[in-house]
């Protein structure tokens, strides 16, 4: 039960609580009222006491006095008993003595004084300090009164009442001691609200009650002495007894404090043993832990003597190399290292063996003799090759450590082998990725460009010595991935990759630069002539028919060739002018070689001021265009007219369409000049539309590029163009050309829809170079054709020409297209068209491309006649010669080459 805690109080207002929680917060209400109840008797007996020696005389009042005080005294030195934690009761003896001389009221002052004494000594509490004077009175007063009772009761003074005495004075002793113990225990009890347990109090204080009683025996003999001899024997007794007992206090005190050094000796040395006993188990556990994690290691380990023999091996190890335990103990290591790979591991082992024994010359002999082993710090590892027993080869890590076995007569290594053959090959098969081509396993352009470094590094050494590298491109590559698809192109590659490499040296190395250039360095060779020849069979070879995806496929490769001896610093100069070459000869036609030379690269650079200065022209609408009229050959009207290009460079002049708008596809430039085109032609339609009066619609044709058509926005500037002059996007043909639509055909196709879906016309142009076939062009969104002048103009040469004109005729007005004939030179050609029924035409014989003003000058004069009265004009004949006078000009048309200018060249009217 908690004990109940009292206000805060004031001395003032409640002095009986603060007494309380200042001397015993921690009694409970049972155990206060006991306190107050035994301190009460107590005092009462104290009273009672001191009342019933009122009326003795001085000489037993000393006699008192001395007892109580010996008894006093002999509180303060407990003789206390070796071995055990009581104390002899040496004041109850003068207690007992006094009962027996004086009677209890003077066993009780003593009995009292000698509690104090002995509770002020153990406690510091006054509560304790006052409750056992209080007990210890209170109970001698009570078994003291009970003796005095039972003696007077006895009464005759025979030997054996006075026996009777003795026994008596010694149950009076155990009587108080336990009459005291109980009333004295009962305080703590009751705080803790515990019943009196007596089988514990008699086991706590049995023998302390014995010594009370021994006291009690000695006191009632001294008495019987006393009595029988008088106080002289008393006298002299008394202080050889106090003598005897201090003699005693100090003896077992010095016996108790030996007693305790000698516990305390045996206790270090039973630490100092037990800890060595731990400490060799440690060891013994480290050494088993050690052994146990050699022989369950997954990876391979042994303990090997200096010069290789094996001590111990554990089954990883034996399990790496292929041979049981037996096989590698006692046997040497190295027999299992491939030969080459010997010397480094013996350099080594022979570095840590020296390492070792260095250290152990520096550090002196170990004074620790325990039986541990321990692995040291100088540990190197090395990779290397072993045989295992079958012969095959496994690459492993070997680390070797400086073992030091403290039982081991000869220093020793510990190795670790470990099986890195799983690592080497990740390795080599990312070195391989990072190196070659994916798809063709082809050296890819890093690793070609290092081959060639070495080639370049090699070949400034070796005078000696020099290389060609071959640049490969395949000219019809994109048509393969374009119509073929792309999984198509990749097994195209594939097979190129096979060819070229079945083509060259084993030295020679073969790369994939990207998309389908290939390039070869050839290896020592830097003569012309044998890689030309090289080149041939190459080419021969590359030529041949590729059967993919059971389509036959033909291919042609464009081969650019630069030589060491032009005198290179890096790979990146060899391929840019191998590259230089190549283009070359990719420009030249199919199939074709060609070797670099530093006018190749001249002409580059003047590409690439080209290329800027185009940039400019456009950006500053340096540009004009040439208008070529598009006769209907029937009525000899002008149809309509073809917008041309044309760019007068400052310095170099005319350079013709044909040269820079391949450059502007390839720079990025064709969506601003076409867009410059197509706004400037449209202009130049309206001028024509006003000139030809109201309700005229005059048509136009303008040429875009591939690049425009596959443009997912090119719809939209077209009708800007349009309606920004309000125009018809009927009044419109766009012009492509047939190779160009093959090759980007997926991507164009949306967008000619588009346009068609809006009403601007399509034109295919140059057709018959294109190699499309007339049936695919009725699946094309398209409104004419234009025949390609090379088969105009060989009309009258070859028959078979002749044939395929009439052939495309035929199906193009089968398929309600309109036809147009291209390049019309001579009267002859033009009579042999109208002959096969072509009706539309264009040529130098008919119109060479004009300028916007000499264009709007024709526009007028053709308004001019109709004015006048067809009537008067005059009209092809029958055979198609012409009546070759100008309505408009007198200066009939040349056959003069275009220059690509608009020249003062006048239309040829068809009249
Ligand atoms: P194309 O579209 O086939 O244009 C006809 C080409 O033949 C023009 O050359 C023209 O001057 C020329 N020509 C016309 N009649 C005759 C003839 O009787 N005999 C000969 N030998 N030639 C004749 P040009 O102007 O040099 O144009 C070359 C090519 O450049 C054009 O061929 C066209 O594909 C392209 N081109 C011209 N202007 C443009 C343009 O604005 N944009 C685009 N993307 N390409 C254009
Ligand atoms: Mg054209
Ligand atoms: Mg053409």
């Amino acid at each position: 039960m908690p004990t109940p805690q009292p206000d805060p109080p004031t001395e003032a207002q409640n002095p009986w609580r603060w007494l309380h929680a200042a001397l015993m917060p921690d009694y409970n209400p049972r155990a206060t009222a006991y306190w107050w109840s035994v301190l009460t008797l107590g005092s009462l007996a104290l009273g009672l006491a001191v009342a019933g020696l009122a009326g003795v005389g001085p000489g037993v009042l000393l006699q008192v006095g001395v007892g109580c005080a010996i008894a006093m005294l002999a509180g303060l030195f407990p003789v206390r008993i070796p071995g055990s934690r009581n104390s002899f009761a040496a004041g109850e003896l003068f207690i007992m003595l006094l009962l027996l001389l004086h009677g209890p009221a003077a066993a009780a002052l003593a009995a009292a004084g000698e509690a104090l004494v002995g509770a002020t000594r153990t406690s510091k509490r006054w509560t304790s300090r006052l409750i056992s004077p209080a007990t210890a009175c209170l109970s001698m007063m009570l078994t003291g009164s009970a003796f005095q009772a039972a003696t007077d009761a006895l009464g005759t003074r025979s030997a054996v009442a006075e026996a009777l005495v003795l026994l008596l004075a010694m149950t009076a002793a155990i009587g108080h001691f336990l009459l005291n113990t109980s009333l004295i225990s009962l305080v703590p009890q009751l705080k803790r609200n515990e019943p009196l347990r007596w089988n514990q109090f008699v086991q706590n204080f049995g023998w302390v009650g014995t010594t009370y009683a021994a006291s009690a025996l000695l006191a009632g003999l001294l008495y019987l002495v006393f009595k029988a001899s008088g106080v002289g024997v008393m006298a002299a007794a008394v202080p050889i007894i106090i003598a005897l007992l201090v003699m005693l206090h100090y003896h077992f005190r010095q016996r108790e404090s030996d007693e305790k050094a000698h516990a305390q000796r045996i206790e270090a040395a039973e630490r100092e043993a037990a800890q060595s006993a731990r400490h060799l188990q440690q060891l013994r556990e480290s050494e088993r832990r050690f052994h146990s994690a050699f022989s369950h290691a997954a990876i391979g380990m042994a303990l090997v003597s200096a010069d290789g023999r094996v001590l111990q091996a554990n089954p990883a190890l034996a399990q790496l190399l292929g041979c049981g335990d037996d096989d590698l103990t006692s046997r040497d290591f190295k027999r299992h290292v491939h030969r080459d790979d010997l010397p480094l591991l013996e350099r080594q082992w022979r570095g840590l063996v020296e390492a070792g024994a260095a250290r152990q010359q520096a550090d002196g002999p170990d004074p620790d003799t325990g039986p541990e082993a321990e692995i040291e710090v100088d540990a190197a590892a090395v990779e290397l090759r072993c045989l295992r027993a079958d012969g095959s080869a496994v690459t492993v890590a070997v680390h070797s450590g400086h073992f030091a076995d403290r039982h081991a007569s000869e220093p020793c290594l510990i190795l670790q082998v470990q099986d890195i053959s799983a690592r080497r090959e990740a390795e080599a098969k990312l070195q391989h990725i990072a190196y070659h081509d994916g798809l063709t396993s082809l050296a890819n352009r890093i690793r070609f460009g290092d081959c060639l470094a070495q080639a370049i590094a090699r070949s400034k050494r070796d005078a000696g010595y020099g290389f060609a590298v071959m640049y490969l491109d395949f000219d019809r590559f994109k048509l393969i991935n374009d119509t073929l698809g792309h999984s198509a192109g990749d097994r195209f590659l594939t097979m190129v990759a096979q060819r070229i490499r079945e083509a060259v040296r084993p030295g020679d190395t073969v790369g994939r630069l990207g998309g389908d250039e290939f390039a070869i360095l050839i290896d020592g060779m830097a003569d012309e002539a044998p890689t030309l020849a090289m080149a041939d069979r190459l080419q021969r070879m590359l030529a041949e028919p590729y059967l993919v995806d059971g389509t036959e496929v033909n291919s042609s490769a464009s081969i650019g060739i630069t030589f060491s001896t032009v005198g290179y610093d890096t790979p990146g100069d060899v391929l840019r002018d191998a590259d230089i070459a190549m283009y070359r000869a990719k420009s030249a036609g199919r199939a074709r070689t060609a070797l670099f030379d530093a006018s190749l690269r001249a002409q580059l650079a003047a590409q690439v001021n080209l290329e800027r200065d185009l940039r400019r022209a456009i950006e500053q609408a340096q540009l004009a265009l040439a208008f070529q009229p598009i006769y209907d050959l029937s009525t000899g009207r002008i149809d309509s007219f073809e917008a041309l290009v044309r760019w007068d460079h400052p310095e170099l002049g005319a350079v013709p369409p044909a040269t820079f708008i391949p450059i502007a596809e390839d720079a990025a430039m064709i969506s601003p000049l076409t867009d410059w085109v197509l706004a400037s032609a449209c202009q130049r339609l309206r001028e024509f539309q006003r000139l030809q009066g109201q309700g005229a619609r005059p048509r136009l044709h303008v040429n875009v590029s591939g690049t425009d058509m596959c443009r997912g926005n090119f719809v939209s500037r077209v009708s800007t163009a349009l309606l920004a002059n309000g125009l018809e996007p009927g009044q419109l043909t766009l012009e492509i050309t047939e190779s160009t639509l093959m090759h980007r055909l997926d991507a164009a196709l949306q967008v000619m829809a588009q346009l068609r879906e809006i009403g601007v016309g399509l034109s295919v142009d140059d057709f018959g170079t294109g190699y499309s076939s007339l049936s695919y062009l009725s699946t094309l969104p398209i409104t004419s054709l234009k025949i390609d002048r090379s088969f105009v103009q060989r009309l009258n040469a070859d028959a078979k020409d002749a044939e395929v004109v009439r052939a495309v005729l035929t199906l193009g007005h089968a398929l309600g297209k309109t036809v147009i004939a291209e390049g019309i030179e001579t009267p002859e050609q033009l009579a042999q068209l109208r002959r096969m029924g072509c009706q539309f035409g264009q040529g130098y014989l008919l119109a060479r491309p004009l300028t916007p003003e000499m264009a709007a000058a024709v526009v007028q004069a053709d308004r001019l006649r109709d004015a006048l009265g067809a009537t008067e004009a005059p009209r092809p004949d029958a055979n198609g010669a012409t009546s070759a006078t100008s309505a408009t000009s007198a200066t009939p048309a040349a056959a003069e080459p275009d220059t690509g200018t608009p020249g003062p060249h006048a239309p040829l009217a068809l009249h």
